[in-house]
């Protein structure tokens, strides 16, 4: 089976293929199936735009796409920068954004430093019925920025239960535990019950 994912974004469109070629799905890109635009993200939840992201590029080609929209939330920032975290970055880059982030939780946070990594992934069909699925990955914000793996926040993110910035794992380690890799693997099953009901039906 073959998908095409509504994005320009090379870490994530990696990271799925990693997860899900393993299970017998394989992922192009939006440019790779000849589409090359950027749907303008205005929902105001991670799910609101991976929908619009994938509506658009099944309008534009006509076949089974998939979009992932995901962001960092911070407690100290009451939950930003969110669906707004590539635009947070914006063209200054991560280290320095980063540096922002671990300043704005010492300065602001009252000692808490929770965050969390949340990947909303919607799977739009041609005749506009849609797959939902949400992953999340409970962490914190390090006092160091470390790492040179993944990319994005990864190098300021500790995931709960390790010591280390998820920038220190390997991509293998990253996807078994990520937000991404949650959502993603909650498709894989729901797109496999999706496709036994279609072959039930034809029966
Ligand atoms: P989107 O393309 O609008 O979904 O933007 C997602 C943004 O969230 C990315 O550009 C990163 O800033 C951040 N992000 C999402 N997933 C990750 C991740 O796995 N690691 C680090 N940053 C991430």
């Amino acid at each position: 089976m073959r998908i095409i994912l509504a994005s320009n974004n090379k870490d994530k469109l990696r990271e799925a293929r990693e997860i899900l070629e393993p299970m017998g799905i394989e992922v192009i890109s939006q440019a790779e199936a000849g589409c090359r635009f950027e749907a303008e993200e205005n929902g105001s939840t991670f799910t609101e735009n991976a929908r619009i992201k994938a509506r658009a590029a099944v309008e534009a080609t006509g076949q089974i796409c998939v979009a992932d929209d995901s962001g960092l939330e911070v407690n100290a920032m009451g939950g930003g920068p969110g669906v707004y975290s590539s635009r947070f970055c914006g063209e200054r880059g991560y280290p320095e954004t980063c540096r922002e982030i671990m300043e704005i939780v010492e300065k602001r946070g009252n000692g808490d430093r929770g965050a969390r990594f949340v990947s909303a992934v919607v799977c739009v069909f041609p005749d506009g019925r849609e797959i939902d699925c949400l992953g999340t990955v409970e962490g914190t914000i390090g006092r160091v920025y470390e790492g040179e793996h993944g990319f994005g926040y990864d190098p300021i993110f500790v995931p709960e239960g390790h010591t280390r910035s998820m920038a220190c794992m390997t991509d293998d380690e990253k996807n078994a535990i990520s937000h991404r890799g949650r959502a993603f693997r909650e498709f894989a099953r729901k797109l496999g019950d999706y496709l036994e009901q279609e072959r039930t039906k034809e029966k």
